[in-house]
Parts: structure tokens; sequence; C-alpha cells
């Protein structure tokens, strides 16, 4: 008989969303507007410090808001991290520009200071500076936002941070998501809060915030009839989900300290094995760690990470490769590429030899110990001798 199966990160109610959901239905605001979402908003807001925040139907959405409030425009170019969901890049392409990926680096997996340095330099040199710098928080680990900053502002290029895996984490501190002109958090079904589907765009421009929302509901004009002037979107989210995301919102801390919880099981269970290492945490942060990731050294190993996903997927357990990177898509070939040096494409090795394992925060110890004794077998052996003999 087949296993349970056991998922990447599937969704963890609180057991509170109902109430939220009932109130909704009580007083028939079913639409994608009303007191769910301007509380949702209100309290993300608050959570994260940022002036206010914008509840959109995904995070894509916001992203998409976030690049048009940047102006944006057929013939520009955005910056984005190359290892990234396509989503961080989609919406480059929704508004006609074209995307220059930046690889990432070692320390963080998040874009390389130097690889975007030097496609500052090259773009500056081109007379040709991008309109926007998309920066991801990938797995929850926050970029290196001093650095990557810096190196922005110098060139007064403004940043869109993709937080859409990070939200709970700290980099110096501050919640990750706050660092840019905006931040972007989704709440799709299998990020570490949910509302089945949806997204927020935060920022301390409260003036762009405004147009945001404008933007979102078909952009349409102050008159007594339906009247528009320019180009919308039906972004809003429901006011239904928007209760589910409030219910979320109030156990968002216990769901980081899970989440920290199984990677430190693994870590603790798993280290001693040749040819394995987890990803990093930023010095000076605090990663949600939404998915614990781990690097497999085929050489150490023996076993290429491909066949411990495959693995895995024979005993029913849901792991997955790393993001393929995205100047790596046949949906982006021939874009330019900002790799880390000249000889080192390191989100190409983070791909080839990364691992995600299921992280959800609803894990129980024994689902736990049945992905780290599979792990183990596999890595020493066991399971490939079993299949000779
Ligand atoms: C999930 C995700 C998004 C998109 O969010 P949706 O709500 O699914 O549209 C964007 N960027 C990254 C890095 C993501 O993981």
């Amino acid at each position: 008989m087949k296993k349970p199966r056991i998922f990447l990160s599937p969704p963890h109610m609180s057991g509170r969303e109902q109430e939220y959901i009932k109130e909704a239905f009580r007083t028939n605001w079913i639409a994608p507007l009303g007191p769910n979402v301007d509380a949702f908003e209100r309290e993300l807001a608050s959570y994260v410090g940022a002036s206010e925040a914008v509840a959109v139907n995904s995070g894509t959405a916001a992203i998409h808001l976030a690049l048009s409030l940047l102006g944006v425009t057929r013939g520009d170019t955005v910056f984005c991290s190359t290892l990234t969901f396509v989503a961080s890049a989609n919406p480059i392409l929704y508004q006609g520009a074209e995307p220059v990926f930046i690889d990432s680096d070692f320390d963080s997996w998040n874009m390389s200071p130097q690889a975007l340095q030097r496609a500052l330099q090259d773009a500056a040199l081109q007379g040709k500076l991008p309109k926007a710098v998309i920066i991801v928080n990938l797995y929850g680990q926050s970029a290196k936002m001093d650095e990557l900053l810096t190196l922005c502002d110098h060139y007064q290029v403004p940043v869109v941070e993709d937080a859409a895996e990070s939200l709970g984490s700290t980099y110096k501190g501050k919640p990750s998501g706050t660092f840019g002109h905006f931040g972007v958090y989704s709440f799709n079904g299998n990020k570490i809060i949910t509302t089945s589907g949806g997204g927020m765009l935060v920022s301390n421009d409260v003036e762009s915030l405004q147009k945001a929302r404008f933007l979102a509901t078909q952009a349409r004009d102050p008159a007594p009839y339906y009247q528009h002037s320019q180009v919308g979107h039906n972004y809003r989210l429901s006011n239904i989900l928007a209760g589910v995301g409030r219910a979320q919102l109030e156990v968002i801390d216990d769901r980081v300290s899970a989440r920290r919880l199984i990677f430190e099981r693994y870590q603790q269970s798993l280290s001693h094995l040749p040819g394995i290492s987890f990803m990093p945490e930023l010095e000076n942060s605090m990663s949600n760690r939404w998915l614990t990731t781990l690097i497999i050294d085929e050489l150490e190993t023996g076993i290429p990470s491909s066949q411990i996903i495959e693995a895995m997927a024979n005993e029913n357990i849901e792991a997955r490769p790393v993001w393929k990177p995205l100047h790596m898509q046949p949906l982006f070939k021939g874009a330019t590429y900002f790799s880390h040096s000249e000889d080192d494409d390191v989100s190409a090795k983070l791909f080839s030899r990364g691992v995600c394992l299921p992280s959800g925060s609803g894990m129980t110890e024994e689902e736990q110990t049945r992905v780290v004794n599979l792990l183990e077998e596999t890595l020493e052996g066991v399971l490939v001798t079993r299949e000779i003999i």
C-alpha cells in the first residue's frame, strides 16, 4: 500500500478562518472590497511596518502594478534576479519591457552585488539604465540589501522587492519586503501564509499606492458614469479571501517558528552525511525558512539531486529541484545575463545541485522522520543495493 503523501508546502489553516468568512457572508460583503480587505491591508502594513498596503488577487499582480507605477513601458529594461519563479519576471513582459537577469552569490543564493554592479556599470556606459531592479528573497532568505541598495541608490534606480517567499523574515532586524520602493508578498496556497490565492503591495509611497488601487480597479475615473482614460486591471482581492488572510496573519509568527524548527531538525539529522550542505542563513538576518533547501555534491554522494527527488517521489514524498534560473528558460532565450563572475554561473550550479525538502508548518515529526530516513537510506546507497539484489 502506498504511504500517505507528504506535500512540499501545503496550506496550514489556523481554524479561525471560518469566523472571518462567516462574518463576510453574514454582512453580505461578497465582493472584491469590504471590511476584511481594508482590515487585512491595515494589519499586514502594521505587521511589516510599511505606511500602507494594497491587497490584490496575486503576488504576480502586485509585481505588475509596481512596474506599472514605476513607469516601466515598451523599450525599457528591468533587472531581475535570475534564480526565481517565473512570476518575478513575467510582469516585465506584460509591460513590453526587456528583462536583464542577474546571477546569485553562494552566501545568500540571492542577487549577487558583484553581478549587479557589473550590470549597472554596463548599462550606464550604454546610456540606458534599467527602469527598476527586482530583487527576490528566495526561500525566505533576504538578499544582501545593504550592498544591493547602495548600488541602486548610486544609479538612482528604484527597487521592487519580491518578498513573495519571505514574509516574516528580517534583515538587520527590519522586515523583509520593506527595503525597496515597493515590496510584494504572495498568499498563494504554498506560501508561508495563504488566502488560497492573493498578494499584497506595500510601500511608504502612499500616493503611488492610491494609484495602485485605481489601476487594480479597472482605472475608473472619478465621474458619475463609467469613464476610463487609461488601461487598468481587475486585480482586487475578494473580501472572503481577505478574511482567510486575516486569520492566517494572526499566526504568522507561529508559522515562522514551525518552519525554522523543521529546518533545524533536518540540519541536525542530516548534516553528518557527506556531500550535503544546507542553504546558509545570511549574517544579521532571520529567514522564515519557507522551504528547507540543500545542495547535493554529486562527487561526494555519488548521486545526482535528480535521483534523490525521484527516490522521494517513489515513496510519495514531494521534493523539488531549486528554481530553474530564468536565463536558462526557453521563454527568456537571448536575454542579457550577468553571472556572478566571468567563469562562475552560481545560479546554474544551485539549480543542478539543489533540492527543496517538504517543509510545511503543519508537518508532523513522524512525517519528517520519514523524509530523513529515506534521504539517509538513499545517500548511504541502501536503496541502490536493494535494487541490484
Ligand atoms: C509565489 C511567487 C510569486 C508569485 O506569487 P503569486 O501569488 O503566485 O502570483 C512571485 N515571486 C516568487 C519568488 C514567488 O515564489
